[in-house]
């Protein structure tokens, strides 16, 4: 389909950035469905087994009958991964006018909810297009021909929230602030539980919102960061969350959150910004990577976090 010495092209970039916001639409992953299954079998409260149970369901359905697994739907957005040796055709503006025409299509063509909206006049496009929107973020990697498209369905009115945090707050700060943003959006009916808690703990208040965010959307439900200290606070937020039962929809039960990723980033020494957002039971995310020969290969795993991503030093 491509030359490595055109590199990328175009039209494979749009097909690619169609697709997968097409799958993130309707198709659960993996990881949510093995997560919702579990959630199913050990709730004890009727209620919130029966809401489980049909959510499964609507899953099976959503595929069946080729149409988005939720009714509202959120805000489409992007990652990139871009290997440091891949060649787009056209440069990264053709990667971003395919990929916003991926959504305008995408749109019409399984008639997602048009929920972009100018901010004061509330012109709607009706495209879920406008100005910055869709979001496109990018990260890269040493050593890759290739580029990896990461397409996420995010709930949009909910679950994203900032403090500022000092030092001698410590973890039990960071536990409050999880609590008080759950108790927060689940008292304002803005939350649709269970849910994947992402914690952006540290750098500054921009990167603590963003790696919230990504931290939310962009891990394998089960997966631990590497980093052992963050990864015990990972388990303890999570009972946490669970302990609160406000359960499957708020109704009251066992699981609240599917899991909590933290991701850190170092920040100032006399601070501890800290962003949490929540990735809602529409656990919408789909990945290709596009391999320079034009290859396209569609797997479950965003490997968004990886070394040198997280990378400390100079290399
Ligand atoms: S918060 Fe999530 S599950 Fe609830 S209506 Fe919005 S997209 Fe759907």
């Amino acid at each position: 389909m491509v030359s490595a010495s055109t590199g990328i092209s175009q039209e494979l970039l749009y097909q690619v950035g169609y697709e997968v916001n097409k799958r993130a639409a309707i198709v659960v992953p993996q990881d949510g469905l093995t997560a919702f299954g579990n959630a199913w079998e050990r709730e004890s409260k009727p209620l919130a087994h029966f809401i489980l149970g049909k959510i499964l369901e609507n899953a099976k359905l959503a595929v069946a009958d080729a149409r988005p697994m939720c009714g509202d739907t959120g805000l489409p957005r992007y990652y990139v991964k871009v290997g440091n040796e891949a060649r787009i055709d056209g440069g990264f503006v053709a990667l971003e006018r395919s990929l916003r025409r991926a959504v305008a299509d995408v749109t019409q063509d399984i008639q997602l909810r048009a929920n972009r909206v100018h901010p004061l006049t509330r012109k709607n496009p009706g495209n879920n297009l406008g100005v910055f929107a869709p979001n496109i973020d990018y990260s890269f990697e040493p050593d890759g021909d290739w580029i990896d498209i990461i397409a996420v369905h995010k709930g949009g009115l909910f679950g994203t929230d900032y403090r500022m945090l000092f030092p001698a707050d410590g973890t039990d700060g960071i536990k409050r602030f999880l609590l008080d943003n759950m108790a927060e959006f689940a008292r304002r009916g803005l939350s649709c539980p269970p849910v994947v808690v992402g914690v952006g703990l540290g750098g500054t208040k921009d990167q603590a919102v963003s790696l919230s965010k990504e931290a939310a959307c962009l891990r394998l439900i089960g997966n631990r960061h590497p980093d052992p200290d963050v990864a015990v606070l990972e388990e303890e937020l999570r009972e946490l969350a669970n302990k609160t039962g406000f359960g499957v929809m708020g109704v009251g039960g066992d699981t609240t959150a599917l899991d909590v990723h933290i991701e850190i980033a170092y920040t100032h020494t006399g601070g501890m910004p800290i962003a949490i957002s929540q990735f809602c039971t529409a656990y919408r995310r789909a990945v290709a990577r596009i391999h320079a020969d034009g290859e396209v290969e569609f797997r479950e795993d965003p490997l968004w976090f990886t070394d040198y991503y997280r990378r400390e030093g100079i290399d």
